[in-house]
């Protein structure tokens, strides 16, 4: 099995930055000061200095920072100046943390996916998080007193699916010590379909109104709203189904090549060359708390591209319109809007599954007001929704 020391690899890193290159002293081991008390601990795995999307709490107490997904209150705390410690990440992820937020090579180490290595003595695993590209769930195994050792399941932002029940090294994870659970839909009133039936959704109604695309007829334009990175699935679906490629522009394009997608055939930057069309998250509307349709900005959009017609898709996580209507419409003269539910995160449902599969001694809640304290009010209440799941020895 590879083996990584992390300060060893870091003062490599470091000599290397420093301008111009100088030669770091090397004692045997960093002495590092103990982490404070005050440090998030749903952030720390335990009896280590493993340090999980907490690069905003980054100090002198730790040079072992994991990065679960690049969303940027994941990544928070990283720049072009970063040289406080190593990244570990998975390869997608430390691509899109080179090129597209131009954090120093030095630092980024990239591990593979499924693949058992040592740092600094504990074994790390990462899989698949059902999440945006690249979205890995890290599994720790920690060296304990008498030879044994403690096992951490970290999730990340993760969308539980059933074929995880069958992941290998997620199996020797049942029983683990805790769960670092993403509790974005810790509560039963997250009811959402699945992320098929929301694709399915949108597709048939381009399919439907769209029929199929000629280049010399503009009359419905799709617009699809979407962030930097995330929810591509549901651009290649459309693709695949509704056989046409998918306009986006210059900057999602570079975003895309570097996650394998440029030469896909699936988007072009040639907006004639397709009535589907990507553009940023807020264009159709602002989304939070309530939806609120931006019908002006599709007036802009529709006339600059010569179309008669917009048909416009959000997909949102969970939003307060699901429960009153899975696929909520908004529509005023030649517009409407159609707020697909389609989710990156666990429903309340898939998060108590993964708990009555993974039967660990404690779920730690990563997401949530306050949940960063140790006596956070809000985390031990979401606790309750597992008590019957973990297992007390
Ligand atoms: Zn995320």
């Amino acid at each position: 099995m590879t083996a990584l020391d992390s300060t060893d690899l870091f003062l490599t890193a470091l000599t290397a930055f420093s301008h111009p290159p100088r030669p770091i002293p090397r004692p045997l081991e960093l002495s590092l000061p103990p982490i404070p008390s005050t440090f998030p601990h749903s952030k720390l795995i335990p009896r280590t200095r493993f340090a999980v999307d907490a690069f905003r709490y980054a100090g002198d107490y730790s040079v072992s920072y994991f990065l679960s997904h690049f969303h940027s209150d994941h990544y928070g705390g990283l720049s072009p100046n970063w040289s406080q410690g190593l990244v570990f990440c998975s390869p997608t992820t430390a691509r899109l943390l080179t090129d597209v937020l131009n954090v120093s090579s030095l630092f980024v180490v990239p591990l593979p996916l499924g693949q058992p290595l040592l740092i600094d003595g504990c074994e790390v695993v990462l899989i698949d998080a059902n999440h945006c590209p690249g979205a890995v769930q890290f599994l720790f195994k920690v060296p304990a007193s008498n030879g044994d050792f403690q096992r951490y399941v970290h999730t990340g932002d993760f969308r539980f699916s059933a074929p995880m029940k069958l992941d290998p090294f997620l199996c020797n994870f049942v029983g683990s010590d805790a769960v670092f659970l993403d509790t974005t839909y810790c509560n039963p009133k997250f009811v959402f379909p699945s992320q098929e039936e929301s694709v399915d959704y949108i597709s048939s109604l381009i399919e439907r109104v769209g029929g199929e695309h000629e280049v010399s007829v503009k009359s419905v334009l799709f617009l699809v709203a979407t962030y930097v990175i995330g929810k591509e699935k549901i651009l290649i679906e459309i693709a695949r189904r509704c056989k046409r490629k998918v306009y986006v522009d210059a900057r999602k394009m570079a975003v895309l090549r570097v996650l394998g997608y440029g030469d896909s055939g699936v988007f072009t930057e040639d907006e004639c060359e397709s009535d589907v069309h990507v553009v940023g998250w807020n264009v159709l509307g602002e989304t939070w708390p309530y939806f609120r349709p931006n019908f002006v900005k599709m007036e802009e959009i529709m006339v600059e591209r010569g179309y008669s017609r917009v048909v416009g898709f959000v997909p949102t996580g969970w939003t307060y319109e699901v429960k009153r209507n899975k696929f909520s419409v908004r529509s005023k003269d030649a517009f409407e809007i159609h707020l697909v539910p389609y989710s990156e995160h666990s429903s309340y449902d898939e998060l108590r599954e993964y708990v009555r599969f993974l039967k660990p001694r404690r779920v730690i809640p990563t997401v949530g007001s306050d949940v960063e304290k140790i006596d956070s009010k809000h985390a031990s209440k979401m606790q309750k929704h597992f008590a019957g799941l973990i297992i007390n020895r």
